[in-house]
């Protein structure tokens, strides 16, 4: 299975943090690595796409594959939507490749350095393409939390100079742009991508030598932002628990006086606009703040002023069977003990397959909108309409 950049100081993946907060990578050297159920189901679904890749275009033998497959799947994280997911990073490869006139060159799990650029710098390419002008890199995400944009994106471009850098020497001057691809196909259909010339790319990582630089040395200054998310400091965090305690900043959301003269002491919308902005930092700090000082507490620290407690819990069985035939030998019918619940869209889709599914079953299937979610003006989604809301699954009837 592929293994994690642990040891990089400047890792690609946290490049956007160490860019925006140059202090970070030696403030989080404090804090131990951790890794969840989450990192290690992303490592063997990488494991399976590095097979698929081989298989179709390396050749990797029939027999191997098998064995190698089997043996991933053996995993207690494995899980049939690896299978599909990765089929799908397998088309999304094919489909690329056919738009080169000859066949491209394939690599998968392809380990590169940009050290020339990030001190200590490298990295692992899930796939590079190299044919006529271009390279072509990609990143495979199995996470399904945020989706991830390949534009302006950092660890996509120091991987792309790290393959430039090796490949380079055998293409020359022939490669001409580098288009670099994140196919995350939990949650997205369609990939994103970014292509650059050369020249722009080169000239970018000039741009960050200054600053990687100075994350290396750890001269930087503390930048909290929203790139503090996965920062393994940032529940003890000094700069950005002074950023969130610092009231002066929403008083500018606030103007001071205003309640006596304007508005009969009812905050506008744009103040409301302003605060949702200024509190979003806020909520996700306290959040962190939370849960580190519930893990502390469970790990018998002291944090005064706090304890742990026991949440809600339901009531359960310990062996509902068993409870139902009790139920039924006290003389209660077993038709008032069990409800009769057909399969979800999901499963009975699964049970047809696709085709099948959209052809008997398509006509009853409807999609209606979600619940409105307040989110900023940046999100990339179509704003919610009540009206659409009002008429989402009423068939069109001439
Ligand atoms: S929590 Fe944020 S401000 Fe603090 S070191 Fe990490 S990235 Fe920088």
């Amino acid at each position: 299975m592929p293994t994690p950049e642990k040891h990089a100081l400047l890792s690609a993946s946290s490049a956007h943090r160490w860019l925006a907060c140059t202090a970070a990578p030696r403030f989080e050297a404090q804090f131990p690595e951790t890794t969840s159920e989450y990192a290690e189901e992303g490592r063997l679904a990488h494991a399976i796409c590095e097979l698929k890749v081989l298989k179709h275009f390396a050749g990797l033998a029939q027999r191997t594959y098998t064995l190698r497959l089997n043996k991933l799947k053996k995993n207690p994280l494995y899980s049939a939507e690896m299978d599909k997911t990765s089929d799908v990073y397998l088309e999304h490869l094919v489909e690329k490749a056919m738009t080169y006139d000859s066949p491209p060159g394939v690599s998968p799990e392809v380990r590169v350095d940009f050290g020339e650029y990030v001190p200590e710098g490298f990295g692992t390419c899930d796939c590079i393409m190299i044919g006529g002008d271009t390279l072509d890199i990609t990143d495979y995400k199995h996470g399904k939390g945020v989706p991830v944009s390949a534009e302006n994106n950092s660890q996509m471009r120091l991987y792309a100079l790290g393959a430039l850098k090796r490949y380079r020497p055998a293409y020359g001057d022939r490669i001409k742009k580098v288009r670099m691809t994140i196919d995350q196909p939990r949650i997205q259909n369609e990939v994103s991508t970014e292509t650059i010339p050369v020249e722009d790319l080169l000239r970018w990582g000039e741009s960050i030598k200054p600053i990687a630089a100075k994350a290396y040395m750890g001269l930087g200054d503390f930048h909290p932002g929203e790139h503090c998310r996965f920062c393994r400091g940032k529940a003890q965090c000094r700069a950005r628990a002074e950023q969130n305690t610092a009231l002066e900043e929403f008083k500018d959301c606030v103007p001071g006086g205003k309640a006596q003269t304007d508005n009969k002491g009812i905050l506008t919308d744009a103040e409301v606009g302003d605060l949702l902005e200024r509190g979003k930092q806020l909520v996700a700090w306290y959040k962190d703040l939370e849960d580190y000082a519930l893990h502390a507490v469970l790990d018998g620290g002291n944090i005064p002023g706090w304890k742990a407690v026991a949440g809600r819990s339901n009531r359960a069985f310990t062996d509902r069977d068993a409870a139902i035939s009790a139920a039924i030998q006290a003389g209660y019918d077993e038709a008032l003990l069990y409800d009769r619940i057909p399969k979800s869209l999901s499963e009975i889709e699964k049970l047809m397959g696709k085709a099948e599914f959209a052809d008997k079953l398509g006509s009853f299937v409807i999609k209606p909108q979600g619940k409105p979610t307040l989110v900023p003006i940046s999100d990339k989604r179509e704003p919610y309409s009540p009206a659409a809301a009002d008429f989402s699954g009423v068939a069109e009837d001439g």
